[in-house]
Parts: C-alpha cells; structure tokens; sequence
C-alpha cells in the first residue's frame, strides 16, 4: 500500500513537472509554470518521506534543517544580478548530492553490503559519480570565473584539449575497468577523482562571456547524473526529473550559443570569450555628445514609434518599474512603444523578461531581435537602456572584435539613439562601442533609475 501512494505522488509529480516546463515556455505562463513544478517537487519531497526504506527520519531533518538555512538567505538576499553565479553554486550543491549518493552506495555494497554490484547498477553509479564530480568542480569554477574570483579571460596552455581528452579516456577507461570488476575500488575513486579535475580543466579556458553556455551545459550533466542516480536507486521520479533536467538543459546550450552565434564546439574547445571589463576604456575618436534629460524628454514625447532595448544596467539600476511608467507616458502622448529583447541581454537567459514580467510590461510589446531588428529604420528613437555589448555594431563589422559575429538589436539604425548609462564604461566583453559615438547617438549619463524618473517627469509635463 505504502509503496503504491510513493508510485503516485512520483505520477503527479512528474505530471507537474512537464506541465511546469511546458508553461515556461511563454513569459506569460511562466509564473504559474513555476509554481507547477514547485508544487511537483513539494510532492515527490513528501512521497518520498514516506518510503518504506527509510529506516531513521534524523539525518533527514537534520538535512532540511541544514538546506534551509544554506537555501533561504541563498533564495531571498542574493540580488538578481548575482543570479547566474548563484544558479552555478547550486548547481554544484546539486552534482554534488548526486555524487555523494553514488559513493554511499558503493561504499554500503562492500561495507555491509553484499559485497557486489550487479552490472547495470554498476554501470549506472559510474555514470552518476563521474559527471556529478566533473559537475561539482565545473560548476565551481564557473562561479569563480562569475563572481570574478578567477581570471575571466580563458585560461589556456600548449596541448590543453589533448590533455583533457586523455584524461576523459582516462576517466572512461577507469569506469569499464569498475564495470567489469566492481571490487575494484581504486578505479572507482580514480574515476572520481580524474572527473573532478577535469570540471577544472574543461571550465578554466571557457571565456566569462561563454559561461552561460557552460552553466547551462553544467546543469543538463547534473540532470544526467541525477537520472543515473534514479536507475542506481530503481527511483522512477529521479529518473524522470533528471532526464527533463537533462534534456532542457542541453537545448538551453544550444540555444544559447546559437544566440551569441557561436558553434557548440567553439565554445567548449576554442578557449574564447572574454571577460568583463575592469576599467573604463577609451572610444574611437569621434566625440560622444551627452543630453540633458529636458532635450531626451522632449525628444521622447513627440516621438511616433520608440524601441526600448534593456540591458543588464536596467537590471543593476533596478529600473524595470519606471520603465514601464515612461513606456505608458509616451503611449498617453500617442507614440508607440515596443520592447527589442536580445537574447544574451543580462546576465542569464530571459533575464530582461523576467524583470519585465516583474514590472507588468504587457507581454505582447516583447520582441525577439529577428522580429524587431527590421523596424529599427522607421524607428524615431531607439532607448537604449543600460545595455551596451547587444547594440554594439562592431559584431556586424569588426572582424578583430571578440563578439564579431553574434547578431545584435540594430539601434544604431533608428533615426535617434538615446543611450542610458553612467559613463563611459564597456560593457561585459570589455570593449569599446562605436554606437556611443554616432553622429545620430545621445547619451543620458547618470543611474538608469535616476535617468528615468527624470524622463517620465519630462515626458508628462511636455
Ligand atoms: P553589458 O554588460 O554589455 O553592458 C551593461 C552596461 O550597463 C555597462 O556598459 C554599464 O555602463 C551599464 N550600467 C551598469 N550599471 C548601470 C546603472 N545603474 N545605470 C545605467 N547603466 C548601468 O550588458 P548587455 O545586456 O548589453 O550585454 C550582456 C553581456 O553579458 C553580453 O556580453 C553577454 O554575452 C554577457 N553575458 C550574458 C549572460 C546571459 O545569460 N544573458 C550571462 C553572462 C554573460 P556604465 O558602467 O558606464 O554605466
């Protein structure tokens, strides 16, 4: 009976789970997406707390007890635009639950065990502790390098991939040895040990630009790892969680690379993509023309079409609300206001939706780059919000420039560029942008928040 109720709860769990997936997929589910798969995993939490093979509730409670107070501060004090490093740490916690599984049941199969593995158990706990320690390190390191705790820029040495590779044949050949003979527990350590040093290895010549491909990669291996983890332990839900885990994490990369138009490749194997600017830099040249917020006022109030394109300064300033206010002013005077959303804007996927949907930006004014980027032309002033690499025109025309290839919002396409920014700083790939000193661009300079507020005012008394 006990074990029929778990079987269900781990039903309607996974249920949750697809539907809470399914629902991420529009900005306007997505809320109530969550919530299905935070409803999912209170239920697979509570099936499982009820399974027969548990034989003493105090570690468990010590571990919620534990989680909560590492997870809570994580959850709520952790500001939004820490949120990519916050997500890396977690996802190595996550590796790291997966792998200390595997070695606990492999240490209780000859420690009071058995004293044997059948194969397909085996195989399956290879497979969970080899990418969880390759996802506990990799994920570290990608924290490091997002907290800048480590050098952003690649990290690279003579015959570095050569040297990852044997250590992976390594690793591997380490698994089909504890395969074959599970008492073999210097292979199974072994394995452990080289997957570890090779979430080092892998991460470290990764570019900070590249990590939301890595983290993203990262994650489908921790979902992987859990899905062995669900086949070692014969647990449907682990199986099932780890495998959408995998899946859409995977896509994820995909998806993302294709958005900086990277090959997949060239982001794991090219050592590429730098890292943040340290310093303000110098532009090229031509004279930058600053505005005071009067002249952008006015400029905005009788503007027929305006394109906000957000950036990760909207988020460090917190400005999505006046946003907003400023958008439904101009629409008040008639203009039309839509919202160019780049998909590498922030610092994590879907960031700028995410603190859009924050402040009730209508859905329907989004625009992905390929719908909007045709309209830039009769576009009477295109907002540039504290975004800067996503406009920057040198990845259409520098061949030298880092970013020379991945597709950006053509701001400098409309027939005024309003730029909100503190000063002359780079953004994220440290480099300079000749947007800023087009003889069509004005920059607003001062916090993105103060700017707004300023403009809203302006706009309503126009
Ligand atoms: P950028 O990082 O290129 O630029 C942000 C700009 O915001 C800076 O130039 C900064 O200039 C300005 N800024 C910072 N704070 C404020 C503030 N309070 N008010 C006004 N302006 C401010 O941002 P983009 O969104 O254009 O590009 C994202 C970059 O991050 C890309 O290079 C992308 O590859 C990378 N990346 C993206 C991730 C993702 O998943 N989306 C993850 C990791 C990296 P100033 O200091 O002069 O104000």
């Amino acid at each position: 009976m006990r074990d029929h109720i778990v079987q269900l709860t781990y039903v309607i769990a996974s249920v949750l789970f697809i539907l809470g997936l399914r629902s991420l997929t529009h900005p306007d589910k997505a809320r109530r997406g969550m919530q299905f798969a935070a409803l999912g995993m209170l239920v697979a939490v509570c099936g499982t707390l009820v399974n027969h093979d548990i034989v003493d509730y105090r570690w468990i409670i010590s571990g919620l007890i534990l989680g909560t107070l590492i997870g809570y501060p994580l959850g709520m004090w952790v500001p939004t635009t820490a949120l990519p490093q916050r997500i890396a740490m977690s996802l190595s916690f996550g590796a790291l639950a997966a792998t200390l599984v595997g070695v606990s049941e492999y240490y209780n199969a000859f420690h009071g065990g058995g004293g044997d593995i059948e194969t397909a158990k085996m195989m399956a706990l290879g497979f969970e502790v080899l990418l969880g320690s390759l996802t506990v390190t990799g994920a570290l390191m990608a924290f490091g390098k997002l907290q800048e705790l480590l050098p952003s820029q690649p990290i690279t040495y003579r015959g570095q991939n050569l040297v990852n590779a044997v250590l992976f044949l390594g690793a591997v050949g380490l698994l089909v040895t504890v395969v074959v003979n599970p008492a073999a527990a210097y292979a199974f350590y072994g394995m452990m040990g080289i997957a570890a040093l090779l979430g080092v290895l892998m991460v470290i010549p990764i570019g900070g630009a590249d990590m939301p491909v890595v983290v993203a990669l990262l994650n489908s291996y921790c979902g992987l790892a859990a899905a062995a983890t669900g086949f070692a332990l014969g647990n449907s839900i682990l199986i099932i969680c780890g495998a959408l885990d995998g899946a859409s994490g995977f896509l994820l990369s995909i998806a993302m690379s294709k958005a900086m138009n990277r090959s997949f490749s060239n982001v794991l194997f090219g050592a590429f993509g730098g890292g943040p600017a340290t310093a303000a830099i110098a532009t090229s040249g031509a004279p930058v023309r600053s505005i005071s917020a009067e002249d952008a006022g006015m400029l905005l109030a009788y503007a027929q079409r305006v394109i906000i394109i957000p950036g990760y300064g909207m988020a460090v300033a917190q400005a999505q609300h006046t946003v907003r206010e400023l958008a439904e002013q101009i629409e008040k005077r008639g203009g039309e206001v839509k919202y160019a959303i780049h998909p590498v804007a922030g610092r994590m996927p879907g960031h700028m939706n995410v603190l859009l949907a924050e402040a009730n930006v209508p859905y329907d004014r989004l625009y992905d780059m390929d719908e909007i980027n045709g309209e830039f032309p009769q576009t009477d002033v295109a907002l540039v919000i504290g975004a800067n690499d996503v406009v920057n025109p040198a990845a259409r025309s520098d061949p030298a420039s880092p970013i020379y290839g991945m597709p950006i919002l053509d701001a400098d396409k409309a027939k005024h560029v309003i730029v909100l920014k503190r000063g002359m700083a780079a953004g994220f790939a440290g480099i300079e942008n000749a947007l800023f000193n087009a003889a069509s661009t004005s920059m607003l300079f001062g916090d993105a928040k103060a700017s707004l507020v300023k403009l809203v005012s302006e706009v309503k008394n126009a």
